[in-house]
């Protein structure tokens, strides 16, 4: 079996692989310079409606006041043309989860697809409001990318998916996310070597409420301070139980997390965190 190694670095390779697909693609000036940084390891897809029907490739490249594009890598019409905006790291996914995703960061490892549809709503059947050419060119898209990094279509997700409870996200309305990826599926066929599912260090789903840092105060807080004090307590000793996220506090947490494998040393009390100190999650 050849080595698989997770696709690193800007996938310089987007706009021929869509070509090879079969796709009609556009290449918005300046693509391959465009992005907020590098990718991470690119651990697959993401789709989305923009919200309306006549979003251009150009609002995705450009973006907003609040928000400065690159806002995707890929822009999907309703004729089903696709324009490659960027390739660098873009704003579509913002915080949320999934299983196979470090917690917050799916802008780092996802490509992002913004489709132009208005979604139409929430509870809207399957395909509403998606023009065929559209829908075709999107399961094409997803295909041609997933099978570029040797993924199965397990690894195209909806924006719904990932940011639902964190941020309210629909995206992509009237896509049932399941038939899409069976479609995409089909469409790639059998993969030989199929990448392993990338696992984050820690499984954080029951404790994405919990986000802690310098200045929090409240129960949550004091709940954090006692298992550091008593759970932990080689080297949280000094520590005082006042609901205060303080400096002695922030000390213990970072301590905490140097002594943790997997755990990144921010003195903030994220899901991986919470979820590697066992906190309770203690209401209001
Ligand atoms: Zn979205």
């Amino acid at each position: 079996m050849p080595a698989v190694r997770p696709w690193t670095g800007d996938p310089m390779w987007i706009a021929d692989v869509l070509r090879a697909e079969g796709l009609r693609v556009v290449e918005y000036p300046g693509w391959r310079d465009r992005g907020h940084g590098e990718f991470k390891d690119i651990r697959g897809v993401m789709v989305h409606h923009t919200g309306s029907d006549n979003a251009s490739a150009a609002s995705i490249a450009i973006g907003r006041p609040d928000l400065p594009g690159p806002l995707s890598q890929l822009h999907l019409a309703r004729d089903g043309t696709v324009t490659v905006v960027a390739v660098g790291v873009a704003w579509h996914a913002g915080v949320g989860m999934y299983p196979w995703l470090p917690t917050n960061m799916g802008n780092w490892h996802l490509i992002g697809i913004e489709c132009a549809n208005s979604g139409t709503s929430p509870t809207a059947p399957h395909r509403t409001n998606w023009p065929n050419a559209q829908y075709e060119s999107l399961v094409g898209c997803c295909a041609a990318l997933n099978r570029r990094m040797a993924q199965n279509s397990s690894r195209t997700i909806g924006h719904k998916e990932y940011a639902g409870r964190a941020q309210g996200k629909w995206d992509p309305g009237a896509i049932n996310m399941d038939i899409l990826r069976a479609d995409i599926q089909a469409r790639i066929g059998s993969i030989p070597h199929p990448a392993p599912t990338p696992r984050p260090p820690v499984p954080v789903g029951e404790y994405a409420h919990i986000l802690l840092f310098r200045g929090s105060e409240g129960p949550q807080v004091a709940e954090l301070q006692r298992h550091l004090k008593y759970g932990y307590q080689s080297y949280a000793g000094q520590l005082v139980i006042d609901g205060v996220y303080g400096p002695q506090t922030e000390a213990a947490v970072r301590s905490f997390q140097r002594r943790t494998r997997g755990l990144k040393v921010d003195g903030i009390v994220g899901p991986a965190t919470a979820a590697a100190l066992n906190l309770r999650e203690v209401p209001g």
